[in-house]
């Protein structure tokens, strides 16, 4: 299965993905974590990433769908992926399909996390203290959650359309959250 995580910047999407890949024995891909290592390494593509990611916004369409068509493109990834933080704009969507229509296989579905910005912010707070992230302070992560609203929460409608979307609230325990979650994906 090919599974899309949607959903604001601290919905639960890398918790829940990685219980989900447990699940399914999928691999999860991030392209935030891909990207956070290659700005780690000073690789080109790090360096030109960086000055996004640390105001919060969007890492250019032409930047990152070379690194979505090689993670597709990875032997594990045949069986099907997790996709989490990716697509993120309606550009992408569109290569991922496309990438996977080119393998014979497709998006079985998007899964879309809804969690309030009151209770979004907070988990930001947490997880700041917790991880120390550069885009975790609370005027890039503002930025973020605007970000989402305007390029990547289109995508709901998209995969709505397109009969793949499946919506779960984001709310409550991490093993709640899990179940509604497979709930959503009939498994
Ligand atoms: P994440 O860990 O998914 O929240 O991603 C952290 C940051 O990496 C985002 O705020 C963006 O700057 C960048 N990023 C991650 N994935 C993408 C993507 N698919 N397209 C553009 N930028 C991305």
């Amino acid at each position: 299965m090919n599974i899309i995580l949607l959903g604001p910047p601290g919905c639960g999407k890398g918790t829940q993905g990685a219980l989900l890949a447990k699940e399914l024995g999928a691999p999860r891909v991030s392209t935030g974590d891909l990207l956070r290592a290659a700005v780690k390494d000073g690789t080109p593509l790090g360096k030109k990433a960086k000055e996004y990611m640390d105001k919060g916004l969007l890492v250019p369409d032409e930047v990152v769908l070379g690194l979505i068509e090689e993670v597709l493109a990875r032997p594990e990834a045949r069986k099907g992926v997790l996709m989490d933080g990716f697509p993120r704009t309606t550009k992408q969507a569109e290569a991922v399909g496309e990438l996977l229509a080119k393998r014979g296989t497709q998006v079985d579905a998007a899964l879309s996390l809804e969690v309030d910005d009151g209770e979004l912010v907070r988990r930001m707070e947490g997880r700041a203290a917790e991880q120390g992230r550069a885009d975790d302070t609370p005027d890039a992560f503002k930025l973020r959650l605007k970000v989402y609203r305007e390029q990547t929460a289109p995508l709901i409608a998209y995969y709505r359309e397109r009969g793949k979307l499946k919506e779960v609230a984001g709310t409550g325990t991490v093993e709640e959250i899990a179940r509604a979650v497979r709930k959503a994906l009939g498994i």
